[in-house]
């Protein structure tokens, strides 16, 4: 045989389309060129394959190589390509039987040993090799990662050794093993955060509903505990959610740690982060932060210190919960669906309204504080509430209240309403379905109304007292929103009052 097939995967996104390999041999002047890689890639991957095929102590066929890889206009990061050049080119020389090559995909950087390297995106070709009913076989260190994909079948290897031992049928390599899942759950919990009732109350109905949530108060006053201890009580992870949350972190430069597996993630960014830091990008785009925080919750702390330019950013996932970065030629777009939590001090000083009365800001400077962030932002985010500072003999007492576990089955109570009702979490419902789901009673019409007129709320802010009123209802197991809970609803919304 002096031609060989293979199969492998790119990766474009959240996607990992087939990619053939094929290698050919001829007579003529030894020669090895590799089609379809940028070429800045193509002198290292010879290089790579070259070496762990002599140090494997195989014959590196002086003959006319040609290795082509398509199609030539997809996104590739040479490294991954390296094994499956390395057995094309084995096979075409008939150093490896070449004729069980395409039950497989094949992916992994070769060391010049002929050790296998670890990829990124294993998560993503997995799925692509199992819905076209292929077998893949991953660098020993991407196993885990490889089994999480259920009914999927991938093989797990050191070094191009054992990749040629298992095609020669002598060594047969083991299947993956479905990762193990963590045994306790890592969530810090709810029962450390001391005082704060009212913002704990409002967690849990942004847990509930799915609504995102900005803090204000001063520096110490909890907000950050708060916020870290809202995926611990978020519902479990569906296996789809898991899925879709691995895969993009897999993308990400450290990889997915499966002792993450339906552990939803929380990111924080700090407010230096650039743009593309945020929201993904790059000449081989790659996910940003709000894709990271997939099915898990963003925390902007300090919200009017991120740039202006990158807060606008937000707003396009905050409603449609994907985001679409070019660059240049290259366009991807990535799934971003998170729960965005900000905090913010109530001025510049952080003091306002502080019990020690330190703040000397002028209501001017205050106003200009707050004027960092933009209107249309702000009227995204579905619950705005004040967290005071904790006073000492508030911190000195010991009960913090109720635990996470607790309160985590009230929302898990709540949200399962929701998706029997409308089949999504409040927050996502749109105009037509609040009309259908959110009317609540006579009360609750009327303080609504009054609300309007008093507090001059806009109507998205009108829309979101009604979900969040829904939400509220739901946690009290109320078919109907009655007016106590409209007035709940309207006290999350602290930055309507102008
Ligand atoms: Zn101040």
């Amino acid at each position: 045989m002096s031609l060989a097939v293979l199969y492998s995967r790119a990766l474009a996104g959240m996607n990992a389309p087939l990619v053939t390999v094929e290698a050919h041999l001829a007579n003529g002047l030894p020669s090895f060129t590799i089609v379809g890689l940028p070429e800045a890639e193509v002198k290292e991957a010879k290089d790579r394959v070259r070496a762990a095929l002599q140090n494997a102590r195989f014959d590196f066929p002086t003959r006319h190589i040609t290795v082509n890889l398509a199609p030539a206009d997809l996104p590739k990061e040479s490294g991954r390509f390296d094994l499956p050049i390395a057995l094309g080119i084995l096979a075409a020389s008939s150093q490896i039987p070449g004729d069980s090559l395409l039950q497989y995909e094949f992916a992994g950087e070769l060391a010049l040993t002929g050790e296998l390297r670890p990829i990124r995106g294993v998560l993503a070709m997995m799925c692509g090799a199992n819905h076209d009913g292929r077998s893949f076989v991953v660098p020993a260190e991407n196993a885990q990662e490889a089994a999480l994909v259920e009914g999927a079948r991938a093989y797990a290897a050191r070094s191009l050794l054992e990749v040629c031992a298992h095609l020669a049928g002598r060594d047969l390599l083991a299947p993956c093993g479905v990762a193990e899942t963590p045994l306790e759950e890592l969530y810090p919990d709810l029962v450390d955060v001391k005082g704060q009732a009212h913002a704990k109350r409002v967690l849990e109905i942004a847990a509930a509903g799915n609504h995102s949530l900005i803090m204000v108060g001063p520096p110490g006053s909890g907000k950050t505990m708060l916020a870290t201890r809202l995926p611990g009580i978020l519902p479990p992870m569906t296996q789809n959610e898991a899925l879709e949350s691995a895969s993009i972190q897999s993308l990400g430069s450290a990889g997915f740690d499966v002792r993450n597996w339906r552990r939803r993630p929380f990111r924080a960014p700090h407010h230096t982060a650039s743009a593309v830091a945020l929201v993904g990008g790059g000449s081989n785009p790659r996910p940003g932060e709000i894709s990271m925080a997939m099915h898990g919750v963003l925390f902007l702390d300090e919200l009017p210190e991120f740039g202006r330019h990158v807060l606008e950013v937000l707003r396009e996932p905050l409603e449609s919960g994907r985001i679409c970065v070019s660059r240049a030629a290259r366009q991807a777009d990535f799934p971003a669906q998170f729960q965005l939590v900000a905090a913010m001090n109530p001025c510049g000083c952080g003091f306002l309204g502080h019990y020690s009365g330190k703040c000397r800001c002028t209501p001017d400077q205050v106003a200009r504080y707050r004027g960092k962030i933009s209107g249309p932002l702000l009227d995204r985010i579905d619950l705005q509430i004040e967290v005071p500072a904790v006073e000492e003999q508030d911190l000195a007492r010991n009960a913090g209240g109720e635990g996470s576990h607790a309160v985590r089955a009230r929302v898990i109570a709540a949200r399962e309403r929701q998706l029997a009702r409308q089949g999504k979490p409040n927050s996502q419902l749109t105009t037509r379905e609040i009309d259908r789901h959110c009317t609540p009673d006579s009360a609750g019409a009327t303080l609504l109304k009054q609300a309007i007129s008093r507090l001059g709320l806009s109507a998205r802010a009108y829309h979101r007292v009604l979900k969040v009123a829904r939400t509220v209802a739901d946690l009290a197991g109320d078919a109907t929103i009655m007016g106590n809970q409209v007035a709940e609803a309207i006290q999350c919304r602290r930055f309507d009052r102008r």
